[in-house]
């Protein structure tokens, strides 16, 4: 029996073949993003009280309601809207599961989706197994803002849907209002579907605001925002997540979310639920990540490498053209195996491959291993060969 892959194109994720290979070489993993610290005990405590209280068993498909109200007001509060708990807001195992059961519940075989590259990893595959057809649009060179233009050129009477992503991963782009009324001047009364992945919606920089897609009256009616709490409280490892859409494209996300996972982590929904009861437990994450920012842009300055610091996110961009012609995957691959200091080459976040000589750090680590990263990057002229 010959079987068909209906992803005959995709490989391993370069998020594990570089983690695996900093383990295997010793390096300083600051390849995929995951925090190199432990989240806050009180946390760890509330999950501990709950699963020894015996809240073990399935919880509601969509969620549980505490949980679903916290996060509304949490939405209100940072938003400045107030999503209906019960009928808009979904919990789900990840963002991963929110952006899948998002692209399912709207694109159909033949549809073509607006995916702005470089794009994270799990939207094609998302697309393609629904049968869809995804249209890359290219972000600006240099900052990765949005080019409105070309996505206006992309858009076709088969267009379905736009995956968007702010703040970005890679680059940390963080969307302005301007960018957030284009988008709405685009798809207002196109029957065009958002598709908002906004894990890293509690870290941005340098007093800049995310502004949820949800919180634009007109794009509200026709968006899914996609959220992930193992981003926002350093706990990627519990795949816990949410999305908030209106009423009726809720009651098609949650038809399918009903039969990818029925339901998600019982006992974590319930801690998340307590602990969320205090804002400035989300509220105080952009200072704590704005200084790991700094540190690291310091540090990065007194290297060869090229950047401008990120805006958001956990991850900085670096340029090393002005160096070297090594294609990026090589680089990256030498730079784990002989600095020690593993990074993701950013071809592989473009649908042709396209290699403009960046690489990506995650700065979501302790201050020590970030030093001692940055020291062994002065190092770089080494490995250029
Ligand atoms: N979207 C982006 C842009 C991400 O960086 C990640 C994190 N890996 C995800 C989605 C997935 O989030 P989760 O781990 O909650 O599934
Ligand atoms: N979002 C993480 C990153 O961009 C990786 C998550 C994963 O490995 N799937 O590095």
């Amino acid at each position: 029996m010959t079987l068909i892959s209906k992803l005959p194109h995709i490989e391993t994720t370069i998020f594990t073949i570089m983690s695996k290979m900093a383990t295997d070489e010793g390096a300083i993993n600051l390849s995929q993003g995951f925090p190199g610290f432990g989240s806050d005990p009180i946390l760890l405590e509330m999950v501990a009280k709950y699963t020894q209280a015996g809240y073990n068993q399935y919880s509601p498909m969509s969620g549980i309601p505490a949980l679903r109200n916290i996060l509304a007001k949490k939405t209100q509060l940072t938003q400045g809207y107030f999503p209906n708990p019960d009928q808009e807001v979904t919990i789900v195992s990840g963002a991963t599961e929110a952006i899948f059961c998002a692209v399912t519940s709207v694109v159909r075989s033949g549809d073509e989706v607006i995916v702005l590259e470089p794009a994270y990893d799990s939207y094609e595959p998302a697309i393609t197994l629904n049968g869809g057809v995804p249209v890359y649009v290219p972000l600006n060179q240099g900052d990765f803002s949005v080019d409105w233009e070309r996505v206006k050129t992309a858009i076709t009477s088969k267009t379905r849907a736009i995956m968007v992503n702010s703040p970005h991963n890679p680059s940390g782009y963080v969307w302005s209002v301007e960018d957030v009324n284009q988008l709405a001047e685009l798809v207002e009364n196109t029957g065009i579907y958002v598709i908002s992945d906004e894990v890293y919606e509690h870290i941005t920089f340098d007093n800049r605001q995310h502004i949820s897609i949800g919180s634009h009256p007109i794009l509200r009616d026709q968006t899914f925002v996609c959220g992930s709490f193992g981003k926002t409280f350093h706990v990627t490892g519990w795949k816990i997540g949410y999305c908030i859409a209106p009423e009726v494209l809720s009651g098609e996300f949650r038809k399918v979310h009903q039969y990818v996972t029925f339901s998600t982590v019982t006992p974590i929904q319930y801690a998340l639920a307590e602990y969320l009861e205090e804002p400035e437990r989300y509220l105080s994450i952009p200072d704590f990540y704005q200084k790991k920012r700094d540190l690291f842009a310091e540090g990065l300055a007194q290297t060869e490498l090229e950047f401008v610091p990120s805006t958001g996110s956990f991850f900085q961009l670096v340029s090393y053209g002005h160096l070297s012609q090594l294609p990026d995957r090589v680089l990256a691959e030498r730079m784990t195996k002989e600095l020690k200091v593993a990074c993701i080459p950013i071809s592989v976040f473009y649908s042709d491959r396209r290699d403009d000589k960046i690489i990506r750090f995650c700065f979501a680590k302790e201050e020590r291993e970030l030093m001692e990263a940055l020291n062994r990057l002065k190092g770089l002229k080494s490995i250029i060969y």
